[in-house]
């Protein structure tokens, strides 16, 4: 087998997970003077994140630009009107910014033993936004070697475009990069361009580790 050199990661649900969404529409349904239990807030956002995962909204192109990000979200978010009404811009604001997300616990981990074995590292993403400051904020930048964001690349995953670009970014071939993800089409877009490809379980929850380890598995076991 080839050995790993590079290994590529998508960010969201990846190596950072999201605010607790329920508590988000518990708090901004309070404040419109709305009572919504906990468990039906997290069955709503549960509803709406699946929603936002198809393949019908991901051809929106909504992470092309901060503008269409804004509008194809909060579209979809108003499908939850219905229950709260009103409260799309409130969701898009406090669970949709990146500065609101924070790292698994095993992702600095995972990074440094990667890194450790001289494993190049990219993050690709399909995300309107710079995420570098989100990685400082973290301590985790010095960690990453190259971001290959959608928005600069004007493609988005699954386009085989991206992950060569983000290949090109990190010096290494395709055949020798693995891309590791939770979406199964945006993600799986990698194998399209000759990459390998680890998807992730569907995430859990944001203090429990992501099962990152099993990635650093992966690249020994190309070694061997
Ligand atoms: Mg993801």
């Amino acid at each position: 087998m080839t050995p790993i050199r590079g290994v590529l990661f998508d960010w969201g649900d990846t190596l950072f997970s999201p605010p607790d969404a329920g508590s988000v529409i518990v708090a901004a349904a309070a404040e419109r003077g709305v009572q919504i239990e906990p468990t039906r807030a997290r069955a709503l956002w549960d509803e709406l994140w699946s929603a936002g995962k198809t393949s019908e909204e991901l051809a929106k192109g909504r992470d092309l630009s901060m503008l269409a990000h804004r509008e194809v979200w909060t579209a979809l978010f108003e499908r939850a009107h219905a229950a709260v009404p009103g409260i799309a811009s409130t969701l898009y604001e406090r669970v949709m910014d990146p500065r609101a997300w924070i790292p698994y616990p095993d992702t600095a981990s995972t990074l440094r033993a990667l890194r450790s074995r001289g494993v190049k590292i990219g993050i690709v993403s399909n995300v309107p936004r710079d995420l570098r400051p989100i990685f400082a904020a973290h301590g985790l930048a010095d960690l990453v070697d190259a971001f290959t964001h959608s928005f600069e690349v004007g493609a988005e995953k699954p386009d085989p475009a991206i992950f060569l670009r983000a290949c090109e970014a990190l010096g290494t071939k395709p055949g020798e990069t693995l891309m590791v993800g939770d979406h199964p089409v945006a993600d799986a877009g990698a194998l399209k361009a000759g990459l390998r490809f680890h998807l992730l379980p569907p995430d859990g929850a944001a203090d429990k580790p992501r099962g990152l380890d099993r990635v650093v598995a992966i690249v020994d076991a190309s070694k061997s």
